[in-house]
C-alpha cells in the first residue's frame, strides 16, 4: 500500500513556491537540521543553482566537484554525489552554478522529469526523510522536485502579497498529480517571517487561513535575524545559536512534520 509507505522511511518532501524570497532555503535548512537533531537520518537535496542550501549546511559550492548537476545529466549515481554526515544524521546533495545549465541539457532528453526520481529511489530506504530545496521558478528542477516527493510543503511570507502566485503553484502541482506523479500531496502551507509587532503579519495569517483551503502548520516561523546570520557561517541555526527563536520554532516545525507522518 503505497499510503502506509509514504508515512515510514524515506518520507521526500520538496520545499517549493515559485516567488523568492518567502524562506524556502531557510526552511529547507533548517528542517533538516531540526529533523537530524531529533535522532531522524535526514538527506537535504540542493535544486537550487544559487547553492544556498549546500553552503547554509556548511558544504561549500565552489569547492564541491560531484554536484546534483551530474546526477541530472546522467555522469554520475547519487552515491557518488552524496556528502555524509556533514552534521550530525544529516547527508547533503549539493548543487551549484553548474546546475543552471542542466534545463538547457536537458532539452530532447526522455523522461527527464524523472531524473532525479530514478536516482533518490535507489537510497531513499536509508533515510527518514529526504528534504528537496527548489528553485525560484516553475522550472524542470522543480518538476523533478516534485515528482521524487511525497508531499510539498509550501513556504509563505507574511507580507501583503503572500497570496500572490499561490494559485499557480496550486495548478501546477495539480498538474503533477494528474501527469507525473499521483501520490503528490500538498505536506500544508508555513507561514515565515512572521512579524509580532506589526498588525499587518496578522492580517496575512488570517487571510491566508480564510482563502486558502489547504493545511496550514500550527507553528509559524518568525522573523529573527540569527536565522539570517546563521548561513554566512555555514550553520544551521540549531548550531549557530541553540538558543534562539529562530531554533525554538524550526524544532516545533519539525515535530510537527514528524507527527504528521505518524498519524
Ligand atoms: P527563498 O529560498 O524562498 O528565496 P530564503 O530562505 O533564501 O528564501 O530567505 C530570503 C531572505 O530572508 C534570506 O536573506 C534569509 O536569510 C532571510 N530570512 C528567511 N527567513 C527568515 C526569518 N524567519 N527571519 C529573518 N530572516 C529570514
Ligand atoms: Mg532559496
Amino acid at each position: 500500500c503505497p499510503k502506509e509507505r509514504s508515512t515510514k522511511m524515506g518520507r521526500i518532501i520538496a520545499i517549493a513556491n515559485q516567488k523568492g524570497g518567502v524562506g524556502k532555503t531557510t526552511t529547507a535548512i533548517n528542517l533538516s537540521a531540526s529533523l537530524a537533531s531529533l535522532g531522524k537520518k535526514v538527506l537535504a537535496i540542493d535544486m537550487d543553482p544559487q547553492g544556498n542550501m549546500s553552503s547554509g549546511l556548511g558544504v561549500d559550492k565552489n569547492e564541491v566537484e560531484k554536484t546534483v548537476y551530474d546526477l541530472i545529466i546522467g555522469n554520475i549515481g547519487i552515491e557518488e554525489c552524496i556528502y555524509e554526515e556533514v552534521i550530525e544524521n544529516l547527508d547533503v546533495l549539493p548543487s551549484n552554478i553548474d546546475l543552471s545549465a542542466a534545463e538547457i541539457e536537458l532539452i530532447g532528453v526522455d523522461n527527464k522529469e524523472y531524473i532525479l526520481r530514478d536516482e533518490v529511489n535507489k537510497v531513499k530506504e536509508k533515510y527518514d526523510f529526504i528534504i528537496i530545496d527548489c528553485p525560484p521558478a516553475l522550472s524542470m528542477l522543480t518538476i523533478n522536485a516534485m515528482t521524487t516527493s511525497d508531499s510539498v510543503l509550501v513556504p509563505i511570507q507574511c507580507e501583503y502579497y503572500a497570496l500572490e502566485g499561490l494559485s499557480q503553484l496550486i495548478h501546477t502541482i495539480e498538474l503533477v498529480q494528474e501527469r507525473l506523479n499521483p501520490e503528490l500531496e500538498i505536506e500544508g502551507v508555513v507561514f515565515t517571517m512572521y512579524d509580532a509587532r506589526t498588525n499587518l503579519s496578522l492580517q496575512v495569517v488570517e487571510n491566508v487561513k480564510d482563502n486558502l483551503n489547504q493545511n496550514i502548520y500550527k507553528t509559524i516561523i518568525p522573523r529573527n535575524v540569527r536565522l539570517a546570520e546563521a548561513p554566512s557561517y555555514g550553520m544551521p541555526i540549531n548550531l549557530y545559536d541553540p538558543k534562539s527563536k529562530g531554533t525554538e520554532s524550526y524544532l516545533l516545525l519539525a515535530e510537527e512534520v514528524i507527527n504528521k507522518g505518524e498519524e
